[in-house]
């Protein structure tokens, strides 16, 4: 944890301070911006390049800031940069504002990166800046851990920082250097504070051709070099520049389904350049699963390590940043109001308890008692549980029309796709509009986001695309109700009132693909919370359930219920089977996607992607109850 010595910030963990007291930007731009040449390199970043950056030690963020910094002023405007920093102890909201707080010339991009910073997740994280041009993917882990989990020969260039190697040996260790050559691109540079003869000769094993260079201030000498194994002849030039090179990338996109996962997808895409057109049958956008009048932005974490507790964490943590982007919280689109995840029943108490074993930070999730939960909901309740600070509600169909709301997506609303198939070196999709005329898209590539209907295409028939009916219930505030401040959820939850309406849901029927009102559902909807939140439930007085409004609509979902998010072919993709949480897990899946398609840093570890991909989903008939 953070401690200050003689005005510096400085770790009592590892007896180091966090920067060089006699100017830490000054350092950063010496050892890790120079060293690596990236004063040049961004500048010779062709249009619409990336380049990926990896640093060990993120710290206080410090270096991550001013790379953003000198890759605006270098770069060209189209050009992206991908940070990935690993960090295993991460400092509190308020260390890092106070950490943060010396450096005025990188005011504007420290508080944007405090506002993400509240939005962590321990695991990995991403987070976007300046309109998608700086991505910043933080993985809170253990650096042995993390490294491996980098795809083979994806950063262009190293910031080997974290503490001073003899107080802090694990990050310097054969296996995290192994681990750094592994993940580089032949010819990527490194560069490092220190110059101790020990990290020089691990490098050097490691397959780095490394030389001592003159230090920052009081430090004599530092180390620089470059992955010595032969460069790919296509990619590599005698500056090095080259390795940051365009790597090949899609012009054309065609989406087909326009609900969450299409506009995410689509809008990941759009962010990157590629000119999207997004197919939708319906007359307008979220017509599916999608347009509900209200969603939670909440999922169940669960306490082991299963891939998907992993993808659900992180798709938790960056649908909130995602939103503060393109759908800040205003209190009328969306409301970050918190929510409360009840210990009621045996099964939910033991996950809670298992979850309580692990260390969270504060802005993510608290442990509240029953009268601390009755305080915080403003309703009497029977339970404590778990309160989640940032929980809240979006409106789906405005979050969608956000999301679509880019001049690069050509929208065409009331296009139904019939057929999916190659041409030429991309895709082609084709249907009929709503007027019966025939229509049809070619593209670089396609991705297929329109839920249990995929099948339809020749591709996707092997997949075991499951409906699964949901019902919302609206019920008119009542004087009792509407002291309601926070999202209750039991086996079902119940947001405050909005316009004079809660909304409670939700029921699930595997199998059942019928969109009609049910009385019988509205009724489910109540009697389950009669049962988490009996208070709440008499507030709402006797309703008739036959008057009652609400909306049905069709969740895909997959064995295990887990997504499909990954490639089903060359230049095909898919985002399917988000089943209850997709409002929380279609953000990041379309971010996967981008990155797929672009051959970019992907936002997640390769073992979470690989429980995500196609393969798994064709022979995997995994059963929730299979999960831990
Ligand atoms: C009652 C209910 C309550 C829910 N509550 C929540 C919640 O609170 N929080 C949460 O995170 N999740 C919730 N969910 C789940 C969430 O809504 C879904 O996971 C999510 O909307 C799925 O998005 P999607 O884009 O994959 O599918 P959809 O929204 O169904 O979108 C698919 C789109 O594809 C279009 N389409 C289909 N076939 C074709 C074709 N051949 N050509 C062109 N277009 C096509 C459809 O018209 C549709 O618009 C709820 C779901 C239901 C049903």
């Amino acid at each position: 944890m953070l401690d200050w010595k003689d005005g510096q910030p400085y770790s009592r963990r590892f007896g180091d301070v966090y920067y060089s007291a006699d100017s830490g930007i000054d350092e950063t731009r010496h050892v890790f911006l120079a060293g690596n040449r990236l004063p040049a390199r961004f500048a010779a970043l062709p249009s619409r390049a990336s380049v990926c950056l990896g640093e060990t030690g993120f710290g206080t963020g410090l270096n991550f800031l001013c790379a953003w910094a000198l890759f605006d002023e270098v770069a060209p405007p189209s050009a992206a940069l991908d940070f990935f920093s690993v960090e295993n102890d991460p400092l509190a909201d308020d260390e890092l504002a106070a950490a943060l707080a010396p450096w005025t010339v990188l005011q504007r991009r420290a508080c944007a990166l405090l506002e993400r910073w509240r939005r962590r997740v321990p695991g990995w994280n991403r987070w976007s800046f300046g309109g998608g041009r700086v991505r910043l993917t933080l993985a809170i882990d253990d650096v042995a851990d993390a490294l491996p989990q980098l795809p083979v020969g994806t950063v262009d260039a190293w910031l080997l920082d974290g503490f001073a190697p003899a107080k802090n040996p694990e990050m310097w260790s054969e296996a995290v250097l192994a681990g750094v050559a592994r993940a580089s691109r032949p010819g990527a540079t490194v560069a490092t504070y220190t110059s101790a003869g020990w990290v020089r000769r691990g490098l050097q094993q490691a397959g780095f051709a490394v030389e001592r260079a003159p230090g920052f201030g009081r430090k004599r000498e530092m180390l620089r070099g470059a992955l010595a194994t032969a460069a790919d002849a296509t990619t590599a030039t005698a500056d090095g520049t080259a390795q940051v090179a365009d790597r090949g990338r899609p012009e054309t996109a065609v989406v087909i389904g326009g609900g969450i996962a299409g506009c995410a997808a689509a809008h990941a895409l759009a962010r990157r350049g590629i000119a999207v057109t997004l197919v939708e049958r319906a007359r307008g956008l979220a017509a599916g699963a999608s347009g509900n009048p209200r969603g939670i932005l909440y999922a169940r974490f669960g306490a082991g390590a299963h891939p998907l507790h992993r993808f659900v964490l992180a798709a938790y943590g960056h649908v909130l940043a995602w939103c503060d982007d393109v759908l800040p919280v205003d209190g009328v689109v969306r409301a970050e109001c918190g929510l409360l995840q009840l210990a009621c029943g045996d099964d939910e108490a033991t996950r809670i308890a298992r979850l309580a074993r692990r260390a969270w930070p504060a802005s993510l999730l608290e442990f509240v008692d029953a009268e601390r939960a009755a305080t915080l909901a403003g309703v009497p309740l029977g339970h404590g549980g778990l309160w989640f600070p940032g929980g809240g509600w979006v409106i789906p169909p405005r979050l969608c029309a956000r999301l679509a709301d880019d001049d690069r997506i050509a929208l065409r609303l009331g296009h139904d796709a019939h057929t999916l198939d190659r041409a030429g070196h991309g895709w082609r999709a084709a249907g009929r509009d709503a007027a019966g005329h025939p229509w049809q898209v070619e593209a670089d590539i396609a991705l297929v986001c329109c839920a249990q209907t995929a099948t339809r295409f020749a591709p996707l028939t092997r997949f075991a695309l499951t409906p699964v009916r949901g019902q919302i219930t609206e019920l008119p505030a009542t004087a009792a109700t509407r002291a309601l401040r926070t999202i209750v959820c039991g086996d079902g939850y119940c947001m405050p009132a909005a316009g004079g309406l809660h909304v409670v849901g939700a029921t699930h029927a595997i199998g059942d693909a019928g969109d009609d009102l049910r009385a019988g559902d509205h009724a489910a909807n109540l009697a389950r919370l009669a049962g988490y939140a009996p208070a709440l439930a008499t507030g709402f007085g006797g309703v008739d359930v036959a008057t009652l409004d609400g909306r049905a609509a069709v969740r895909c979902s997959l064995p295990g219920a887990v997504p499909l998010v990954g490639r089903i072919d060359d230049g095909l993709y898919a985002s399917l089977g988000h089943g209850t949480r997709g409002l929380v897990t279609a953000g990041l899946a379309g971010e996967v996607l981008a990155c797929l398609a672009t051959g970019t840093l992907p936002p997640l570890p390769a073992a979470v992607l690989a429980a995500l991909a196609p393969g798994r989903a064709a022979n995997g008939r995994r059963r929730a109850a299979a999960i831990p």
